[in-house]
């Protein structure tokens, strides 16, 4: 890792300069008035796959989907596959006034941790797409290989802001050029600027209907109350237990080092006292007791977060 992150040290300005390159184009998907730009980002992203040493570097399409970027590099028979997805479309950039900077100019400032690049899609997911290409670039130099050590598959999304209605249709229509035995989803964040982070696991959404059947007539609760199960409770028993796993495990977390918050992002520590704050009693408790360790803007934000305290 030491040599990979050297590597990647001394690459530092054309990194910036190819990082910048991508996101200074704005394919916004929702709206659907950006189709052309988000062609040209589906364009540019093959373009740094092919740069990076990536083969058959294509722009995939299904029915009238946006396009995907997509390139592999499978030169290591009998080594698991590994899928990359990211996506190159962005956000709106919404109200103009909120940006310090325009947000399709891509602006270098300082921040307490060392400069950083500003605009949109900067940090989801242009810049995670890049690092991909980085990484593979800095493994190959750091290891003297002339390809990389697994097999490596790499889709890029153009239409993820949108709900990514065409995905699935796409997964179908590649499912051969497309199998593997590992997917990383690199639509995520870091914990801080120095540790490299794996995501293993997310929340996520979803939408259904759920029915429960309760008896045909009226039970009077004096006389049934308890024995007979009440369609309300046991729903509301039903859902309040699909969250309460992950509660206790984010607590517990922060007992590893890397959990610490005075080494994360800004946005990582706003959404970790978010999560903390859910958590309900445990979350404040452990949020009061690593106060003291906390900087300035850190202790602000935590502050903010504890006078939520019910
Ligand atoms: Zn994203």
């Amino acid at each position: 890792m030491k040599d990979v992150l050297k590597r990647l040290d001394g690459q530092r300005k054309t990194m910036v300069k190819d990082l910048a390159e991508l996101v200074a184009v704005p394919s916004i998907s929702p709206g659907g008035k950006h189709q052309r730009d988000i062609d040209r980002s589906a364009k540019v992203t093959c373009a740094q796959m092919k740069r990076a040493g990536l083969k058959n570097v294509s722009v995939l399409r299904t029915s009238n989907s946006n396009p995907f970027a997509y390139g592999e590099w499978t030169g290591a028979p009998g080594k698991p596959t590994l899928l990359l997805y990211a996506h190159h479309d962005v956000q709106p950039e919404n109200d103009p006034v909120d940006w310090d900077s325009p947000p399709f100019e891509p602006t270098e400032r300082d921040s307490a941790q060392g400069p950083r690049l500003y605009a949109r899609g900067a940090a989801d997911d242009k810049g995670q797409v890049f690092f991909h290409l980085l990484g593979l670039d800095a493994h190959l130099a750091a290891t003297g290989r002339t390809s990389p050590a697994v097999n490596l598959k790499l889709v890029v999304e153009g239409e993820e802001e949108s709900g990514s209605p065409h995905f699935a249709e796409l997964l179908r229509a590649h499912r051969d050029e497309l199998a593997c035995d590992v997917v990383v989803v690199s639509d995520t964040g870091m914990w801080s600027r120095d540790a490299p982070t794996v995501c293993v696991g997310m929340r996520g959404m979803t939408d259904c209907q759920v029915d429960l059947r309760g008896p045909s007539g009226d039970v009077h609760s004096g006389s049934f109350g308890g024995a007979i199960p009440n369609p309300l409770t046991e729903l509301a028993r039903l859902l309040g237990r699909r969250t309460g796993e992950l509660h206790l495990a984010l607590a517990d977390a922060p007992d590893d080092p890397a959990f610490a918050p005075e080494t994360f992002t800004p946005f990582a520590r706003r959404s970790f006292y978010q999560s903390l704050r859910n958590t309900g009693v445990r979350g404040f408790d452990l949020l009061r007791a690593q106060e003291a360790r906390l900087d300035e803007s850190a202790r602000e934000d935590a502050a903010r977060v504890l006078a939520l305290n019910p």
